[in-house]
C-alpha cells in the first residue's frame, strides 16, 4: 500500500473540513484534506444545501466571521454570492445565498493557496488506532488502498466516521431513541414568476410565516431572498409527504429557487441500507413537489426542475462524545464559556424524527451562544479532533450547530487548534485554549 505522512490530516471536505484544512494549511502545517467525491462542498453542493444562515444573530450583530467571512467576500468579488441579505421569512436575520459551482471551485484555490493538499475520490473506510492514537487512516479509491498517517486527524465527515472507526465515543440522534431529524432531497426550479410569488405574499400575507416582511417587499425595501407558507395550497394539495408548510429559497439565478420540501423520515443517513432507500423515496418526492408546484403555487406554472441534489441531504447522524457536550440549555440561555471558540445566533430548529412539525427554541443573552473547545475534543482517542456536524452536542443543541456558517466556524478553530497541539507535541486536550483564542480573534473570528 502506497503510504504518505502528513502533520494534519482532515477528513472530508464539506464546509468543516474546508475551512479546518486552509487554517492548518496558513499554520505552515503539512495538511491533507480527504474527500470521498470529485469536488469540495459536502452538503453545500452534493445536496444543494442552499442558502447559509446565518453570520448574524436575530437583532443583526455579526458573529461568524474569520475564513468563513473571507469566503463570502471572495465569492462576493467573483460575483458568487450577492453578500448577506435580510432573510425575507423574517426566521433569522440574514441568509446568505451563494453560487455552489464557484464555491467549490474558490474552496480548492484557497486549500492550495494554503499550502494543503487535497484528495478527491477517495474513502476513508478503515482508521488504525495505536495507544490511544490514531496512527493512520486507509481511503480506497481508483488508485486502490493508500495508507495515510498523521500526527492530527480533525473528523469532518458530518457522520464522525474517523471517530466512529476508530472507537472513540460517539452518539446518534436523539438520546431517547436515537431517531435522526429526516432526510431531504434538495432541488432547484428554473422559469419561476418571482414577481407573481411576490405579488401573491403582499396579497395574502395571512398565508404566510408570521414573520415575513411583507411592507418591506411590498416597499421594494429588500429583494425577495426566502418563501415560508402558502399554507392552504400545500393543505389543499394533497402531495403525501409529512410536512405542513411549503419552503423556497430565491436564486442564484434570476429565475430561479431551492426547494426544501421533501421529508424523507425515519431512515439512518450512516446506514447504507437506509439510505438506499431514502435516495429513491427523496427523487420521488421530488418529481411529486414539481408536479405540485407547477399545479398551486402562483408563479410557478412554467416552471421546470433544473437541479436535483447528487445526494440526499443528511441533516443528522452520528457525532462525537466529546470532552463537554454542549445542550439546549446552554444554547438557550446564550451561555458563555471559558473556552469559547466560535459563536453563533442561529436558533435551535428541530425538523421532527416523526411528525410534521419543526421545533423552534430562541438563542436568549445577548441572541448568540458559545461553542466551547471542548465540544470538538474526542475522547479516548488522543490525536482526534471534530468540526461541523461531528461535534459534541445534545440532539436538540445539535440542531443550531449543524448549520453552514457554525460548521465552517469550527472548521476553523479545529484546524488551528490541531495546528498547535503539533507545534507543542501536545495532545489536542492539552493545548493552551488561551494561544488558541488570541490566534483566532487575529484572524477576524468573532469569540465576545
Ligand atoms: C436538508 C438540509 C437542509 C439544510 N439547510 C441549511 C440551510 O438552509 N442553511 C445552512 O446554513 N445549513 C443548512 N443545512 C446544514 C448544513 O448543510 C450542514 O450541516 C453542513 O453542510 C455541515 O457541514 P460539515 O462540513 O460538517 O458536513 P458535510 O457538509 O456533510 O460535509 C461532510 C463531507 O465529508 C465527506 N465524507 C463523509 N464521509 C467520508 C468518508 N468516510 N471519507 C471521505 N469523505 C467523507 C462528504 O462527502 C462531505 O463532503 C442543511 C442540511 C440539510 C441536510
Amino acid at each position: 500500500m502506497e503510504e504518505r505522512h502528513y502533520d494534519i490530516i482532515v477528513a472530508g471536505g464539506g464546509p468543516a473540513g474546508i475551512n479546518a484544512a486552509i487554517a492548518a494549511g496558513r499554520q505552515g502545517k503539512t495538511t491533507l484534506l480527504i474527500e470521498r467525491y470529485g469536488f469540495v462542498g459536502g452538503m453545500s453542493t452534493a445536496a444543494l444545501v442552499y442558502p447559509w444562515m446565518t453570520f448574524h444573530t436575530e437583532s443583526g450583530k455579526q458573529v461568524i466571521k474569520g475564513i468563513a467571512q473571507e469566503i463570502v467576500e471572495r465569492l462576493m468579488e467573483r460575483g458568487g454570492s450577492p453578500g448577506h441579505l435580510r432573510d425575507t421569512i423574517g426566521f433569522v436575520h440574514t441568509v446568505t445565498p451563494y453560487h455552489p459551482e464557484i464555491y467549490q471551485v474558490l474552496a480548492m484555490e484557497m486549500l492550495y493557496e494554503a499550502r494543503a493538499d487535497v484528495l478527491l475520490h477517495s474513502f476513508i473506510d478503515e482508521v488504525n488506532v495505536k495507544d490511544g492514537r490514531i496512527d493512520h487512516v486507509v481511503v480506497s479509491g481508483k488508485s486502490g488502498r493508500l495508507k495515510l498517517s498523521g500526527a492530527m486527524f480533525i473528523d469532518c465527515t458530518g457522520d464522525a466516521d474517523v471517530a466512529y472507526l476508530s472507537g472513540a465515543p460517539v452518539q446518534i440522534g436523539r438520546e431517547k431513541d436515537n431517531l435522526t431529524q429526516p432526510l431531504t432531497m434538495k432541488f432547484r426550479m428554473r422559469g419561476v414568476d418571482l414577481e407573481k410569488v411576490k405579488q401573491h405574499i403582499i396579497d395574502h400575507p395571512e398565508n404566510f410565516y408570521q414573520k415575513m416582511m411583507v411592507e418591506e417587499l411590498a416597499n421594494n425595501e429588500v429583494p425577495l431572498t426566502g418563501v415560508q407558507g402558502f399554507y392552504p395550497q400545500w393543505e389543499a394539495g394533497g402531495v403525501p409527504i409529512n410536512r405542513d408548510q411549503v419552503l423556497f429559497f430565491t436564486g442564484p439565478a434570476d429565475d430561479e429557487v431551492l426547494i426544501n420540501c421533501s421529508r424523507v423520515q425515519g431512515h439512518n443517513g450512516a446506514d447504507v441500507y437506509d439510505l438506499t432507500k431514502a435516495e429513491l423515496e427523496g427523487r420521488k418526492q421530488v418529481l411529486m413537489l414539481r408536479d405540485f408546484f407547477r399545479s398551486s403555487i402562483p408563479g410557478f406554472e412554467n416552471a421546470e426542475v433544473s437541479n436535483v441534489g447528487t445526494q440526499i441531504g443528511i441533516r443528522e447522524t452520528r457525532r462525537i462524545n466529546g470532552e463537554y457536550i454542549l445542550t439546549k440549555e446552554d444554547v438557550t440561555a446564550g451561555k458563555r464559556f471559558a473556552d469559547v471558540i466560535a459563536r453563533s445566533g442561529y436558533p435551535i430548529d428541530i425538523h421532527d424524527p416523526t411528525k410534521k412539525n419543526v421545533e423552534v427554541a430562541w438563542v436568549e443573552g445577548d441572541g448568540a451562544f458559545d461553542i466551547p473547545y471542548r465540544c470538538l475534543v474526542a475522547k479516548q482517542v488522543s490525536n482526534l479532533l471534530a468540526a461541523g456536524r461531528c461535534i459534541s452536542t445534545t440532539h436538540e443543541a445539535f440542531a443550531t450547530t449543524r448549520l453552514t456558517p457554525s460548521a465552517m466556524a469550527t472548521g476553523q478553530a479545529a484546524g488551528t487548534a490541531a495546528a498547535l497541539a503539533v507545534n507543542e507535541g501536545c495532545a489536542p486536550a492539552d493545548i493552551d485554549v488561551k494561544q488558541l483564542q488570541q490566534i483566532l480573534a487575529s484572524e477576524g473570528v468573532v469569540l465576545d
